[in-house]
């Protein structure tokens, strides 16, 4: 899949509409305490300003539910850009109107304004085609460098494109991009897919769609447990999807038709309930969980197991903790396998229940030669979406 890029227009002079993901966690002081995706915006922010674009920054902050909320506004970030930058960024607070017409008009080559958090406005997330069109005004490129936000069908991610005289994409959209779609394209017989999290249900498409592609699949977290019952392997009082039975079975025997090396987990750290204070029992190789416990994160062996495959990997899917992680006493599993991926050279596309953060929480990120920092816009990507944000750009520039 190819798509025009920002680096194939001529930019100076003209006003160019950049929507980026700077939806940053913020401390409870309004501090932000990962500026990562700001980060990842600078490539294509520096080559408009450096190449003398009037460049005017959009992005969305939070969950405002479409009204102005004074812990959301993008003041902090706009400071936050402006030293990374190393140059002035405007910021009046504001989305639309005159002041903001103005301030365009205003716009020199290389100047750079960020704009007030487009979720402040209803517009935004029903694709409304007046909220789109006024953000359109006084602008001749739109750029989509938002690659986090591409699965969603907001206005200035679809509706925005064709009020522009021309759309493409940014660096990092361009990105994430080139490293996702080879994963489609071919297959990957040392690659692992990882996956964890809450629900079999919400992992179905990922997993039909990549199985068969990579050699190798590791589960764990509480969808293992639904697994292993499809498997009649006895799981004490874990929660299992009754409904998602006869789907797990189907993946299981397709799998081994293909070929593909399945590793469940083979012990435990399980509790009568999950509470971060509970006694915690490890449930050790070759016993079974008891009655009254549930599986809570893989144990000490399957750790061992699943690093040993991710160490091999040239590819890794991750999707999903392997253990209710956001206890402490759960999150040794999700943590360790974090840590068994640092200093990998594979193409690792992480994302859903926090297992990026997790990432960075083991001090694996940095030391990762491919991130993919694009979390469920990634997955649905690989799950073979259709990313509205993506289709945008392809109509445009058949
Ligand atoms: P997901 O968004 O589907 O990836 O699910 C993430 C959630 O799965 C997290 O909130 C975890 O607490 C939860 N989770 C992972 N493993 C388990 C487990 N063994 N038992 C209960 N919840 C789990």
């Amino acid at each position: 899949m190819r798509k025009r890029s920002i680096t194939e227009v001529d930019v100076r002079g003209r006003t160019v509409f950049v929507r980026v993901d700077f939806n940053v966690p913020l401390n409870d002081d309004g501090r932000i305490s990962d500026e990562t995706r700001i980060r990842a915006a600078l490539p294509t922010l520096e080559h408009l300003a450096f190449s003398g674009a009037r460049v005017v920054v959009a992005s969305h902050l939070g969950r405002p539910g479409g009204r102005i909320q004074l812990d959301l506004t993008l003041d902090p970030v706009a400071r936050r850009l402006s030293q990374m930058l190393e140059r002035p960024v405007t910021y009046n607070g504001l989305t639309l109107g005159e002041e903001v017409d103005a301030e365009k008009a205003r716009m020199k080559d290389g100047d750079v304004f960020l704009l007030e958090n487009l979720r402040f406005h209803p517009g935004e997330k029903a694709n409304d085609p007046e909220f789109a069109a006024a953000l359109a005004g006084g602008i001749d490129i739109f750029c989509n460098d938002a690659f986090g936000t591409c699965h969603r069908r907001h206005a200035s991610i679809v509706s925005i494109a064709p009020r522009c005289a021309s759309a493409v994409a940014g660096l990092l959209v361009k990105t994430e991009i080139d490293q996702l779609s080879p994963i489609l394209e071919s297959d990957f017989p040392q690659g692992v897919l990882l996956l964890g999290g809450a629900k079999v249900a919400d992992k179905i498409p990922l997993i039909r769609n990549l199985l068969g592609k990579t050699g190798t699949m590791l589960i764990g977290g509480r969808i293992a447990y639904t697994f292993m019952a499809s498997r009649g392997e006895p799981v004490g009082a874990s929660e299992i999807e009754e409904e998602m039975i006869p789907h797990c079975r189907d993946i299981l025997d397709k799998a081994k038709k293909k070929g593909i090396r399945v590793f469940l987990p083979v012990d435990h750290v399980a509790a009568v309930t999950p509470e971060p204070n509970i006694t915690i029992r490890m449930v050790n190789r070759g016993e079974t969980i008891p009655e009254n416990m549930m599986g809570l994160d893989i144990g000490p062996r399957t750790v061992a197991l699943f690093a040993q495959e991710l160490r091999r990997a040239d590819l890794v899917v991750w999707n999903g903790p392997m253990g209710m992680f956001e206890h402490e006493v759960f999150s040794a599993g999700t943590i360790e396998l974090a840590r068994a991926l640092a200093g990998s050279a594979a193409t690792v596309v992480a994302g859903g229940g926090d297992t990026v953060a997790a990432i960075r929480r083991s001090g694996a990120a940095e030391q990762l030669t491919h991130l993919s920092t694009g979390g469920g816009a990634a997955l649905a990507f690989l799950s073979g979406e259709t990313l509205p944000g993506l289709q945008v750009l392809e109509d445009i520039n058949p």
